[in-house]
């Protein structure tokens, strides 16, 4: 069976009117069927599921417990992962985009980069980094390579990733 949330193949074992399942992402997690076919018959759920992925895995990495007994149990989780984890995230996102330094391939190994501090797919990392971009947080620009690459003809292009105020 897949994981209700991030689509991951999952096991997930039916109890009396719940679900227990156990996803590779989103960790292990007691669901309430009624709470389920409530998120998933709101208008808002393509949205809700994926912002419930993201804060599954963020409880499930600080050893919350994870029970949905109601819709509201997975609204609250995601307020809570919002205000907790997320809110940081393109603060994190950009410290870790200028750390890489000058790079051939802006979009490449920075994102890994992303990825590996938010604990997030290379994709999700991908998608979070094009909104930073789209909002004026960050962009990349043409910079000296490092060390200068003064062997190499033609002229390596480098790039580095920087905060925009
Ligand atoms: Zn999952």
């Amino acid at each position: 069976m897949r994981c209700p949330f991030c689509g991951s193949r999952a096991n997930v074992i039916d109890q009396v009117g719940s679900k227990l399942a156990t996803c590779p992402t989103c960790g292990h997690f007691l669901l309430n069927d009624e709470a389920l076919r409530s998120l998933q018959g709101d208008p808002s759920w393509p949205r809700t599921r994926k912002d419930l992925a993201l804060a599954l895995r963020w409880a499930k990495r600080t050893g919350m417990s994870l029970y949905l007994p109601s819709a509201d149990a997975g609204c609250q989780l995601i307020e809570l992962f919002d205000k907790e984890e997320r809110e940081y995230w393109p603060e994190r996102a950009a410290d870790a985009l200028e750390k890489a330094g000058p790079v051939d391939a802006p979009w490449n190994e920075p994102l890994w980069a992303v990825a590996s501090k938010l604990d997030l797919t290379r994709a999700e990392a991908g998608e979070f980094v094009q909104n930073l971009v789209q909002t004026g947080a960050v962009r990349v620009e043409p910079c000296e390579p490092d060390p200068p690459n003064t062997a190499v003809y033609p002229k390596q292009e480098s790039y580095r990733w920087v905060k925009c105020k």
